[in-house]
């Protein structure tokens, strides 16, 4: 291993220069690790980088935890199409790894908190931004370029939540979720719910069983069920995800040994496809209750949705998805993959929001584990394919 700290200019690749400067800004969303920094540092960076490069910006959410909108042009958008590129500023806790915020180069990688999820990403989204103000001022494009820097994407998604509706406004006409995708074009992901089910029974001295209802024995039966659920989910599938499934999360209730349980709760999170509704998710699981209210008159069960995220496919010939394709082949050589994405991502609202979005970016590992580190070669070329995408998507 030869790795050295990354001094700041040293690097003829820009972005590879930003990037390392994003990746000195500690920025753990401290929903996730409480001694977090949030977003206002990182923030305030990014919004320095575009006043010094001609771009301006909008602020969005509160002081601590602020996203913004980088844009190509100032007041009203132009006529040309808009694209949006979208990264998040937040990282998850710093974990067990050497000094976290020092952006160090090892051959192709480049390693530090957050520099593969996703501040390579954020770095090229940069770029491309700069690249839009500069086409349009030589009139090549008509369109523009806004970076959406949000916050908290890795917790509850607050920062996407925030901007979306005034992406809709500027005429958002695509939109790219910079997570890393090791150069692949993720035209869909899945969606989740969080189901919380309780079940009240009656307490009782475990010596008197006849005065009371075991509650956490009744969950028995709503268990099983769900794991019959979950095996007609894997009956059927979609073409790039695969099957929708459920797991049982979280599971709790009683007191003491010798006191028969008065309650038992239970988090389920089914994944679903696209098409797949919380409403659907809602009626599937009270099917699963009613059934075994049926089997148990005793039974005093509830369901509520605590979470629901949505689900994302836009189609592969979407101007968004072929352009990007394009600028991939252009930039890298080979045709990306058009796939569907393992995880959910802010891409989720952006589609529910009306943009026709795809998720792309760079390749790496490490994401949220203890050696974090993204592919130099990989960002630059994901930074090339923005601007070839900006060229002819923003027309
Ligand atoms: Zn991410």
């Amino acid at each position: 291993m030869t790795e050295a700290p990354v001094p700041a200019g040293a690097i003829d690749y820009e972005v590879i220069s930003l990037l390392s400067d994003l990746v000195r800004i500690e920025s753990v969303n401290p929903s996730l690790a409480p001694s977090g920094s949030g977003e206002a540092a990182i923030a305030g960076f990014v919004a320095d980088w575009a006043h010094r490069h001609g771009l301006a910006t909008e602020w969005f959410g509160p002081p601590q935890r602020p996203s913004l909108l980088v844009t190509s042009f100032r007041g009203e958008p132009p006529d040309g199409a808009v694209l949006v590129l979208c990264g998040h500023l937040d990282t998850v806790g710093l974990g067990d790894q050497p000094d976290p915020l020092v952006p160090r180069i090892d051959g192709d990688r480049l390693v530090g908190r957050g520099a593969y999820d996703m501040k390579a990403g954020l770095a090229a989204a940069l770029l491309a931004c700069r690249t839009a103000a500069q086409l349009a001022a030589a009139d090549e494009i008509t369109g523009a370029v806004i970076v959406a820097a949000v916050a908290d994407e890795e917790f509850a998604s607050d920062g996407v939540q925030v901007v979306s509706e005034r992406l809709v406004e500027l005429g958002a006409a695509g939109a790219i979720v910079l997570e890393p995708t090791e150069l692949a074009i993720g035209v869909a992901h899945k969606g989740f719910v969080w189901t919380r089910i309780d079940i009240d029974g009656v307490a009782a001295h475990g010596s008197r069983p006849h005065l009371g209802v075991d509650a956490v024995m009744q969950m028995g039966p709503v268990l099983v069920a769900l794991g019959d659920l979950d095996r007609q989910l894997a009956e059927r599938g979609h073409p790039l995800l695969g099957p929708g499934n459920l797991h049982a999360s979280l599971v709790s209730g009683g007191t003491e040994e010798s006191t028969i349980p008065a309650h038992c709760s239970l988090v389920v999170e089914r994944r679903t496809l696209p098409g797949e509704t919380v409403a659907d998710v809602e009626a599937d699981v009270e099917a699963v209750l009613d059934a075994c209210r049926a089997a148990d008159p005793r039974l005093v069960v509830t369901a509520s949705t605590t979470l629901a995220r949505e689900p994302m496919e836009t189609p592969i010939d979407a101007p968004v998805a072929n352009v990007l394709a394009d600028a991939v082949t252009l930039a890298s050589g080979r045709e990306p993959q058009l796939a569907g994405m393992s995880y959910w991502a802010d891409s989720g609202f952006l589609s529910a929001a009306g943009i026709p979005s795809v998720v792309f970016g760079p390749a790496g590992d490490g994401a949220h584990a203890d050696h974090e580190w993204v592919s130099i070669a990989s960002t630059v070329t994901c930074a090339e394919a923005l601007s070839a995408t900006v060229r002819a998507f923003c027309r």
